[in-house]
């Protein structure tokens, strides 16, 4: 059902092809068809293919497939394996990625960075911007490009009203273009979501950091559209002994689930207990009725 006032045109369903989808990326999902629902916006269907070591075709074929079972709708983007493949990896617009880093060259936002695996590792969480002023040039081989950021407010739109932050400090000088040479996440998911329209991110809490980085790039690209965009960052499921669930959470992928001869019902109702709620839930729709979609 519409929400008056609630209006959006396009929000997206982004599954990483780098594991099997468990039962927090069908929050993810199911909340963001929810919103979709609320506000009339489309949802377009985005798989995040760029971490080329990682992706494989089974992983591909079970984003379809858990689309598919639990019956969760997109309206945009490939209907299957093929069409994907074809039309819709992000190998396909690696123009448009080479285009923003272009112009964040241009605008002198970008050092190169050669520090190696181990010398990150020794940073721990926060890089201390080691190769900012050694003015490496830009195409030193076998190196990642990093962001000048900078300690500015963020502004981001949140369901609930605006809220301002500041880059966090695990986010100082994040990547946008890996040593491999392709774009990196947080460059390459800006660049998507301006252009296809995106107006309504639904996205895990986890991904707040995120948020906050993506914001701080559209800027330096002179985005607006993007700025304009609202967010909706929604708690995380965890395992009942508290953890994290993972990728690598067999027991948690609904692959997994649909071999043990779970229905798509058996599956909303085991995430709705996770959530402390007891009934039964039959489809996405009941579903997200359940869950609150406001900030927390
Ligand atoms: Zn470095």
């Amino acid at each position: 059902m519409q929400q008056p006032g609630l209006k959006f045109n396009k929000t997206r369903i982004a599954p990483t092809p780098s594991g099997y989808l468990h039962l927090g990326n069908v929050l993810s999902f199911v909340l963001t068809a929810g919103l979709a629902r609320q506000s009339g916006a489309k949802i377009l269907l985005r798989i995040d293919d760029l971490d080329r070591d990682r992706v494989k075709p089974e992983y591909i074929q079970d984003i379809f497939d858990t689309l598919n079972f639990l019956e969760i709708p997109w309206d945009e983007g490939p209907r299957n394996a093929e069409e994907y493949r074809k039309e819709w990896s992000q190998m396909h617009r690696l123009e448009l990625y080479q285009d923003a880093l272009k112009k964040l060259e241009q605008g002198g936002h970008l050092f190169a960075c050669t520090c190696s695996r181990a010398q990150l590792q020794q940073y721990g969480n926060v890089y201390p911007g080691t190769c900012l002023h050694k003015n490496l040039p830009l195409n030193t081989p076998d190196s990642n490009l990093r962001l000048i950021t900078d300690g500015s407010e963020i502004v981001v739109n949140t369901l609930s009203g605006k809220q301002i932050a500041m880059l966090p400090a695990e986010m100082n000088y994040f990547v946008v273009r890996k040593k491999d040479g392709l774009p990196a996440y947080q460059l390459a998911s800006v660049v998507d979501d301006i252009y296809f329209g995106v107006d309504l991110v639904v996205r895990g809490l986890d991904l707040w950091p995120s948020t906050l980085a993506q914001l701080q790039l559209a800027a330096k690209l002179g985005n607006n559209a993007f700025a304009d965009s609202t967010f909706f960052h929604h708690p995380l499921l965890m395992a009942p002994d508290g953890q994290k669930l993972s990728k690598s959470a067999g027991d948690t992928s609904i692959k997994y689930l649909r071999e043990q001869g779970k229905s798509p019902a058996d599956i909303y109702t085991i995430i709705a207990n996770l959530f402390g709620k007891t009934q039964r839930v039959n489809n996405w729709s009941q579903f997200s009725e359940l869950l609150p979609t406001s900030d927390v």
